[in-house]
């Protein structure tokens, strides 16, 4: 099933006198259980579509889709959509992580009985029991980055969108998280999540856009576009 569809997204950004194409003529689409890598370097336009897509900003021009509605014009994005972006921003630093899984439940339409049970069962599954009385600001960086995930699922949305979701974490922290977004699209979730890595990349995603300067410069199986890089045609694309 497809869960999201993304048309010919454009933004510009304009600040004290300066312009920048963030995000041209953007087309993609994810499926249920299926994971897209977006890949560019710094500043290609990751973030900005990432945000587009989760109602926080709003295109110039195109559409975004999610299971067929307009994220923008009919909330969706609140009861659809999950996103972690960089930083842990999705979650209140001086609030413990139990009080950040329920609050974000009823914020996302959830009564206060149904966020507090699916709180608990997020705590377990992410492993973040003994620390749910903890502020966020106090645990590790790992924890941080579980926890912003679990909050991005409370109220089980069709697609998640992360956003450099292994920047700054140790290996055991990032195995976990890799080992979360393969079990999270297992169950049958979309996932959108953004790298500047292909080795993260290959590991987690079907499916790869090379986004370059606002633009994607190329789309393939994951396993095509490994084929290419060992053959070296796409390197320069990263670049
Ligand atoms: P990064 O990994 O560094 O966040 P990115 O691929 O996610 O990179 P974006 O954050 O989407 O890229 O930025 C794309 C371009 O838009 C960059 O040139 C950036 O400086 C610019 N930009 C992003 N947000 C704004 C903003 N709010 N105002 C002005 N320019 C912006």
């Amino acid at each position: 099933m497809q869960v999201l569809e993304v048309d010919q997204l454009q933004k510009t950004y304009r600040s004290g006198g300066k312009t920048v194409e963030a995000v041209r003529n953007v087309s993609f689409g994810i499926e249920s259980h299926e994971v897209l890598a977006f890949l560019g370097a710094n500043g290609a336009g990751k973030t900005t579509t990432i945000k587009m897509i989760a109602g926080l900003v709003l295109p110039d021009r195109g559409q975004v889709k999610i299971a067929g509605r307009n994220p923008h014009q009919q909330s969706i994005a609140l009861k659809s959509v999950g996103a972690v972006l960089e930083g842990n921003r999705n979650v209140y630093w001086r609030l413990t992580p139990e009080e950040n899984l329920e609050y974000f439940g009823v914020l996302r339409g959830l009564s206060g009985y149904v966020a507090r049970q699916r709180a608990k069962v997020l705590l377990e599954r992410f492993e973040l029991m003994h620390k749910r009385s903890t502020i966020v600001q106090n645990l590790s960086r790992g924890m941080q980055q579980k926890l912003a995930i679990a909050v991005a699922l409370i109220h089980e949305p069709q697609l998640l969108l992360l956003d450099e979701p292994t920047l700054g974490l140790d290996i055991e922290a990032t195995q976990t998280v890799k080992r979360l977004v393969r079990e999270i699209a297992g169950e049958g979730r979309a996932i959108l999540l953004t790298t500047h890595q292909l080795d993260i990349a290959e590991e987690l995603s079907n499916r790869v856009a090379i986004i370059k300067q606002g633009e994607i410069v190329a789309q393939e199986r994951t396993e095509t576009l490994i084929q290419k890089f060992s053959g070296d045609s796409y390197r320069i694309e990263l670049e």
